[in-house]
């Protein structure tokens, strides 16, 4: 008799290598520091949303880095800044939370600029965490060389305890020395992923996020933070991909800025998103947006938990 050949590789078992790490690591600093922009530059694929706009990753992601050596649960969470309102608790919440459960925190800092009162909130929030914490220093595309020392400085004194490693997310330099420093701070253990992952976020939701996103691009001030995306309907339609999406919106006067004159606005949202989602579903997508008024949707803690704002 003759013995099966396995068919697909996944069948192959393949034992850890020795003295292989994995673990979870926090990304954590007020908005805008770059973490989502970051997320996206280690595992070389858009999984996070990124905007010029603070506050715009609302749900907790994980990517998934694996290298030869380790494999690094990443989490993007929500920047950590003084809440306004509900859904502003919530995000601090969901970021105070994603520390507990963590190996390593790799504390953010947007490096082109000195030390603000906004990274000071963060580091107290770090001095009285058990794990080890790493200093993050980004955007440095944007320092020039003579600052650079003054800056490190500035911020090596307000955490003296924590390696200091600088980088731009936009480049990718210093992200590879990022990483390095990262693996041994986590603990020996097998893959918690399979190796090609790279993330967890339901496909459904990356796809609102992905047209949040637009939104978030092309309108301004009003629109940002009262802004949530459904996605009603996702079908495999020949070798297309169909997507019904509400765009809720807290009053009628937004829902006109979406629009837009003759419906200009909700095209080029709808054309931005399409183009993006086709970048990572790669296939064609057809993509319509309807805009709906869903007053306070901010305010109801039902409503919150329904576009997935867990509180936890
Ligand atoms: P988050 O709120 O911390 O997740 O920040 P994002 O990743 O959304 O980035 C905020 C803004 O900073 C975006 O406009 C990014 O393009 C920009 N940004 C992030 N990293 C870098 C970087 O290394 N260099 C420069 N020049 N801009 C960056
Ligand atoms: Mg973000």
């Amino acid at each position: 008799m003759q013995i099966p050949i396995p068919a697909t590789e996944d069948v192959l078992w393949s034992p850890t290598p020795e003295g292989f790490r994995s673990g979870f690591v926090a990304l954590i600093g007020r908005p805008n520091v770059g973490k989502s922009t970051l997320l996206n530059q280690l595992v070389g694929e858009k999984v996070a949303i990124t905007s010029p706009v603070a506050q715009t990753t609302r749900n907790r992601l994980r990517a998934i880095l694996t290298t030869a050596t380790a494999q690094l649960v990443l989490l993007d969470t929500p920047g950590i800044h003084k809440p306004h309102h509900l859904l502003g608790e919530r995000l601090v919440q969901t970021a105070r939370n994603s520390i507990g459960e963590v190996d390593v925190v790799l504390a953010l800092m947007d490096g082109s600029v000195p030390l603000g009162r906004g990274d000071q909130f963060v580091l107290d929030l770090l001095k009285q965490i058990r794990q080890p914490v790493l200093l993050g220093l980004n955007k440095q595309d944007l320092v020039n060389p003579e600052e650079q020392q003054e800056l490190f400085n500035s911020y090596q004194d307000a955490l003296p305890e924590a390696p200091l490693l600088p980088f731009s997310a936009t480049t990718g330099d210093g992200c590879s020395a990022l990483v390095e420093a990262l693996e041994p701070l986590l603990p020996l253990g097998t893959m918690l992923y399979p190796a090609g992952t790279i993330s967890d976020q339901p496909e459904k939701l990356l796809l609102a996020e992905l047209i949040r996103e637009q939104v978030l691009h092309l309108t301004r001030e009003e629109i940002p933070h009262s802004v949530a995306v459904q996605i009603e309907r996702l079908e495999e339609d020949g070798p297309r991909t169909a997507i019904l999406a509400t765009v809720m919106v807290e009053r009628s006067s937004q829902k006109g800025i979406l629009i837009g004159k003759g419906g200009a606005m909700l095209k080029a949202i709808g054309t931005g998103a399409r183009l993006q989602m086709q970048k990572v579903f790669d296939g064609p997508i057809y993509l319509e947006l309807f805009v709906k008024v869903v007053p306070h949707w901010r305010q109801k803690p039902g409503r919150l938990a329904e576009l997935g704002y867990q509180g936890e």
